[in-house]
């Protein structure tokens, strides 16, 4: 794909690629927020997704279920409280490359950080550092090193902490490797994200697992930014454990109910856990005799019964993603509308911006540095939001822009370098 000479033209091919594409009528099942009158520019599923219009029918379902059955609604309608999170399973590993014995929805991203690493991380003797980034982001960072402690361990000497080389942004795949090489016998754990919130940079999932695996390393990765961004297969991979939320680009709503992976290698094994009923086996679930029965799979790691009106907003929002085809084809409208935008951005502002997201590891998110002697990027960047463009800032230095294939067009990419052109 090349771009136009000028923006003009440029208009003229998003105006093409949004008739090309077959996904282009999912947009008009989501709300999209207006400014001054118009539709903006929304780029910041990544931060907080856009609501489906279907959302509100499927909490009004449960909402009207309890005040008609109240108690009996555990068991009555076409989706029993009692099982609601079955009805997730499927789509729900479908996205993320899984078996639906390994998917569960339940509690928040860190919550559910914490109770893996309970089972994840077990330090023994010289084998106890756990392997995270140096820029990991904060509650990450907090989770990691709070187990250490809990394990009585100090997280200055035995939280590993991955670098970037010095004067570049982003992750080394072979160094990732290397130090994993490196450090191999005084690693419990490795836990890394599947797509870097700050730089946008897809580590190597597959690679990293393989190479953990070979020393029999434990490696989790928090896919709060690749669930719903990118294709996986974590199953196939051999990937220990996942977590993510869904209300970045599962569009299920500020808090939303969250994911976890337990792959089935570990499904029925005795490991550490914390338990609660809703994780006993369900057929005995209610013998009451106090004697814990996992559940065969994922499932075991349930503590409570889950929170159904947040369940069916993550329900009906894997249901927008099962119409739509599921990851396969979302990612191959994203990495079309993701280069249009970097194609854009570099034939029109390259010398004022610079894109830290590689482009041999892009998902949807490019993540900007306003650079030169112009004006400091927080301004640019209110400047975009005043001009009706819903993209983020992160500290220190960059604005984070995340077209995504659901709701976003090419216009909006347009739209969106055409603002960012006029205000630099
Ligand atoms: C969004 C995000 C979180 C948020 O954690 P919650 O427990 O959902 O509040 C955590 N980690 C990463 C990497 C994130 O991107």
């Amino acid at each position: 794909m090349t771009i136009s000479a000028d923006l003009q033209s440029a208009r003229q091919e998003a105006d093409k690629l949004d008739v090309a594409d077959r996904l282009s009528q999912f947009r008009k099942q989501f709300y999209i927020p207006s400014h001054d009158g118009s539709e903006v520019v929304y780029f910041c599923g990544n931060s907080l997704g856009l609501q489906p219009k279907i959302t509100a029918d499927a909490m009004q379902l449960e909402m009207k279920k309890w005040q008609d059955d109240a108690v009996k609604g555990h068991f009555s309608g076409d989706f029993p409280w009692m099982t609601y999170h079955e009805f997730l399973q499927e789509t729900g590993a479908d996205l993320v490359g899984a078996k639906p014995s390994e998917v569960v929805y339940m509690n928040s991203l860190t919550a559910n950080l914490h109770f893996l690493m309970v089972s994840f991380y077990q330090p023994q003797g010289q084998k106890r550092k756990m392997l995270i980034e140096a820029h990991a982001f904060p509650s990450d960072h907090y989770a990691a090193a709070s187990q250490l402690k809990w394990h009585g361990l100090d997280a200055e000497q035995d939280l590993l902490l991955l670098e970037t080389r010095a004067g570049e942004d982003t992750l080394r795949t072979e160094d990732i490797l290397g130090t994993i090489d490196k450090h191999a016998a005084e690693l419990a754990l490795i836990l890394l994200p599947g797509v870097q919130y700050y730089t946008g940079q897809v580590l190597d999932m597959k690679a990293i697992t393989k190479k953990a695996q070979q020393y029999d390393i434990p490696v989790g990765f928090d896919l709060a930014h690749a669930t719903g961004n990118l294709v996986m297969h974590l199953h196939d991979w051999g990937v220990d454990f996942a977590a993510w939320c869904s209300y970045k680009y599962l569009n299920s709503g500020p808090g939303a109910v969250a994911g976890a992976f337990v792959h089935e290698k570990h499904h029925g094994k005795e490991l550490p856990r914390l338990q609660g009923w809703w994780g006993h086996e369900k057929s005995s679930r209610f013998v009451m005799d106090n004697d814990f029965k996992p559940a065969p799979g994922a499932d075991a790691w349930q503590l409570s019964n889950p929170p159904i009106l947040s369940l069916a907003a993550v329900r009906a929002s894997l249901e927008v993603f099962k119409q739509a085809g599921g990851m396969q084809p979302l990612a191959t409208k994203s990495l079309q509308l993701t280069s249009f935008l970097r194609q854009m951005l570099e034939q029109f502002c390259a010398d004022k911006v610079r894109i830290l997201t590689p482009k041999e590891a892009q998902g949807c998110q490019l993540s900007l540095v306003i650079q030169g002697h112009h004006r400091p990027g927080k301004e640019i960047y209110q400047a975009l939001s005043a001009a009706g463009i819903v993209v983020d800032w992160r500290e220190p230095d960059v604005i984070r822009v995340a077209p995504t294939p659901l709701y976003n067009s090419f216009q909006d990419a347009h739209r969106f370098v055409e603002t960012l052109v006029a205000e630099l």
